[in-house]
């Protein structure tokens, strides 16, 4: 994947979303999903077994690590990282998928794989989702589930890891009230698609215009 064949002047757009587990960022994804037809969802690949609620194919692309490493060496992924003790990557194929029938893809993966899609395409546009307070955070992740105490503590340790990679992102969204967040993200979408690389084809194809009229 190179910057030329992945996003840019084409107006292609490649909106990265990262968070600590607890910050809302699904919710978030899910809402802008349904307001941007336009934008379609990367589903990653992962060696962690499905949740009860997961369907293969829709959240993840479930495979065993030997595939998973097989697809590593063919070279398959974009980017791929451990997370949690699996393995997470976002295919070449799914990205080629989304550029052939929508205007964008939007990706959920960490901060590992942020870097590394940055890093192939500049114009690919980050957005860290932060809770207002790790209060908070601690708040969200003991009312949402039955985990006990070491598991909240275990996810609370992680998030303050994660947090500290906000640094590398374009954008942070505090997520405090869930519609606030979803107006901020929609701004983002809205000031990324008026940026001059994604117009600068339709400018120039009106000067070119002009010009032959005058040679
Ligand atoms: P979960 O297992 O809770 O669905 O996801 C755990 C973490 O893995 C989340 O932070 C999620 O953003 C991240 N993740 C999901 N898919 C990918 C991926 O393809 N690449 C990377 N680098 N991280 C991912």
């Amino acid at each position: 994947m190179s910057s030329d064949d992945a996003g840019g002047s084409d107006g292609f757009l490649l909106l990265i979303l990262s968070s600590p587990s607890g910050a809302g960022k699904t919710t978030l994804k899910n809402r802008l999903l349904g307001r941007h037809a336009e934008l379609r969802f990367s589903v990653s690949h992962t060696t962690r077994s499905p949740r009860a609620t997961e369907v293969e194919g829709r959240e993840y692309h479930f495979v065993d690590p030997d595939t998973f490493r097989a697809m590593v060496r063919a070279g398959a992924f974009a980017e791929w990282a451990e997370v949690h003790g699996n393995l997470y990557g976002t295919s070449l194929r799914e990205i080629a998928d989304a550029r052939a029938t929508h205007r964008g893809v939007v990706f959920d993966i960490d901060h590992q794989g942020a870097r590394q899609i940055k890093a192939k395409c500049p114009e690919a546009v980050s957005v860290f989702v932060l809770p207002p307070s790790l209060e908070e955070l601690e708040r969200r992740l003991r009312s949402r589930a039955s985990d006990d105490d070491a598991t909240v503590a275990r996810r609370l340790a992680n998030a303050r890891g994660e947090i500290a990679h906000y640094g590398q992102f374009d954008y942070v969204i505090v997520n405090d009230d869930v519609s606030a967040a979803e107006a901020k993200l929609d701004a983002v979408v809205l000031a990324e698609r008026s940026k001059r690389v994604h117009n600068a084809q339709l400018a120039e194809r009106m000067l070119d215009a002009e010009r032959s009229k005058t040679p």
